[in-house]
This record gives C-alpha cells, structure tokens and sequence, in this order.
C-alpha cells in the first residue's frame, strides 16, 4: 500500500473540479471488479458518475500525472488479472458511463456507444432498433471500451471490423475524435494499447435487420458460449492468443497435451477448454500467473511454440 495522503490529496483536488461526482475509495479490493474474482487492493478507485465523466476522466488523468500517481482505466475487468498486492495507484472505473445513440439510416446507419456499456446491453438495444451487425459480441463479458481497447474478437470478427470512429480523452484533457485507419488495428491489437488514453465512446457501422433475428441470432451465440462453459466458472476468456503458424487453435494444442484439468493452486485448465484458465474457487492471482507460466513451458518444450497470454496481469507483482 502507498502512502495514502498522496491519494487524499488527489481526491481533494479531484472533488474541488467543477462539477464533480462520483464515487470514490482508498484500498478498494479488485477482486470485487473482475470476472477471474482475484485481485489485491487499489489505492484509489474511482468511478464518476455520467454527469461529468469525461471532464472527471481527464482531470484524474492530468492531477494524476502532477501527484506522479499512475492510473489504470478499468472496464468490465473481464480480460485481467489483478496482481494480489493489488494497483498502486488511481483506477478510473468507466463503469457508470454507459448508453448508446443510433444514427442515420441504410447505408448510413451507425451507433455511437459510451465505454462503460457491456456488449449485451448494446445487442439488445440494437435489437430494439433493428440494427444488426454487432451480434457477434452477444455474450462477450466486459465493455465496449475495454473491447476496442483490446480488439476483441469473435466468431471470426474484430470488434475493429465494425468500427467508425473513437473519442478519447487524454491528459490534456480535451476530446479527439479519431476515425478508423486500417492499418491502426490487427488481430487483438489496438492503438490505444500504446497511449495513456480513456476511450470515451466508439461508433460502429451497423444496418438494417429484422428485430426478431437479431434477438435469435444473439440467444444463439449466448447459448452456444454457456455451452462450452465460459460462465462455469470464474475466468477472463481465453487465457492465451491464437496463432495460425500453430495450425490449430491454442486451446486444441493444450488439450492434446493433455494438460486439461492441469492445475497451480487454485487455478487450473478448464477440464472442458484446453484455453480456458479458471479459478477454481480459491485461487490467488498467483497461482494464475505460476499457472500460465507451467502451460506456456510445457509447450514450449513439447512443441517449441511460444503462447502469448492474452489476459492482461495488471498491478505491482512480486
Ligand atoms: C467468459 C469470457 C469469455 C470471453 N470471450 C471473449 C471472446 O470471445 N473474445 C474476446 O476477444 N475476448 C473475450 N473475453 C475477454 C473479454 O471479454 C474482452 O477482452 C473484453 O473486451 C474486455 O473488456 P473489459 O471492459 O472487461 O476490459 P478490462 O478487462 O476491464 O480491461 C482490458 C484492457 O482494456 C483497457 N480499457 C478498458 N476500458 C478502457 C477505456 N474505456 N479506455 C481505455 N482503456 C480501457 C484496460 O485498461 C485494460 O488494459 C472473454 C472473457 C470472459 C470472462
């Protein structure tokens, strides 16, 4: 734990921003915030309320940064592992800044979508308006910020594909408009991963599309994830990337190892997805990192593949 002043301070600078709300804590635990339910103790959390998020989003950035304070902007916490230790520093929950507005029509149509939405809510509303194209993300845990952020994908898609335009704010603490460029985005890499930035909200092309097969297509894919067990037990999706020169999806090239149910702790492989790391029910973020590590040397040795984790380990590791 750092020293606690620091953050008091930052908070009293915070609160005296014009227009200021939201809530905020010292030592807030982050397993309470993420799907893997691990995580030791953030010095701060804080998460502004819609009234002001952006304008709050940017001044913790900029006090932030004069207090020397690092700042970790936490979404759904679906795709992290929280260090036991916990995050030195402020976490900005975009929890609270959720909502959507649909624009244009035919060719035009397009939504633009606050970063604290989950991918659900979008679905549903989507379905609500007859706008298709972004089904694939029903039942994906976690925010479309932390989705654009990470170029989340599925079903052979990329959340990129769909993708118009990201407002984001930085230190400065304005609002940049910043329009799609293909070559800005691959398989699970976005440029925000290189910047300290806050997505604000992204617009995605969508089109015109019966209500009643948006609904259908979504239960779909939320049936078919339910039934291969992603929700069975506490995880944060794929622990590790695909890779076509492995000519297999990781998860195969683990199972045929014969590493499901493979376990460290608390955390094992899914003994029904070879690239799904779960916790068991009382694993520390530990046992999930040690975890990760065995697999990744297993492989290595057996097939002279490096796996690249996909899930991010967030916070001050010993
Ligand atoms: C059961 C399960 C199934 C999953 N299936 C898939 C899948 O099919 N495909 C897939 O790609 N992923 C999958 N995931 C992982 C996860 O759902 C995605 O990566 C999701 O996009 C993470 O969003 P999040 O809001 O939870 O991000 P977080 O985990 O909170 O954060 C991830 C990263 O994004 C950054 N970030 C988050 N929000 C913002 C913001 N507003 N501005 C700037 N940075 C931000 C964070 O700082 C962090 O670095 C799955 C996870 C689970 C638990």
């Amino acid at each position: 734990m750092a020293d606690i002043s620091v953050f008091r301070r930052l908070m009293e600078k915070i609160s005296r921003e014009p227009g200021f709300s939201g809530e905020f804590r010292f030592a807030e635990p982050m397993a309470t915030h993420t799907t893997f339910k691990v995580g030791g103790p953030a010095d701060l959390w804080m998460r502004p309320d819609p009234a002001c998020f952006p304008e709050c989003a940017g001044a913790l950035l900029a006090l932030a940064r004069e207090e020397g304070v690092p700042v970790f902007v936490l979404g759904g916490g679906a795709n992290i592992v929280v260090s036991d230790l916990g995050i030195r520093g402020a976490v900005l929950d975009t929890g609270a800044w959720t909502g959507w507005e649909f624009q244009g029509a035919g060719g035009d149509a397009a939504v633009t979508v606050r970063a604290g939405t989950t991918m659900d809510a979008l679905v549903d509303a989507a379905a609500g308006q007859g706008r298709g194209g972004l089904e694939f993300l029903s039942g994906m845990p976690g925010t479309l910020g932390g989705a654009v952020w990470m170029n989340a994908r599925c079903m052979e898609k990329s959340i990129s594909d769909t993708l118009v335009e990201t407002e984001i704010t930085g230190v400065s603490g304005g609002r940049l408009t910043i329009p799609y460029r293909e070559g800005d985005f691959s398989y699970k890499k976005s440029p925000f991963q290189n910047q300290e930035a806050v997505i604000l909200s992204a617009k995605f092309r969508v089109y015109e599309k019966e209500p009643e097969e948006i609904r259908r297509e979504a239960e779909k894919l939320r049936k078919d994830r339910a039934g291969k067990g992603h929700y069975r037990a506490p995880s944060a999706g794929s622990a590790f990337k695909n890779n076509r020169a492995f000519g297999k999806p990781t998860g195969k090239l683990i199972d045929e190892l014969g590493l499901l149910g493979f376990s460290a702790g608390g955390a094992a492989v899914a003994p029904w997805h070879g690239n799904l790391i779960i916790n068991t029910g009382n694993a520390a973020a530990r046992d999930i990192r040690a975890l990760v590590n065995a697999v990744t040397e297993k492989v290595r040795a057996s097939l002279g593949f490096d796996l690249e984790p996909e899930i991010l380990f967030v916070g001050e590791w010993d």
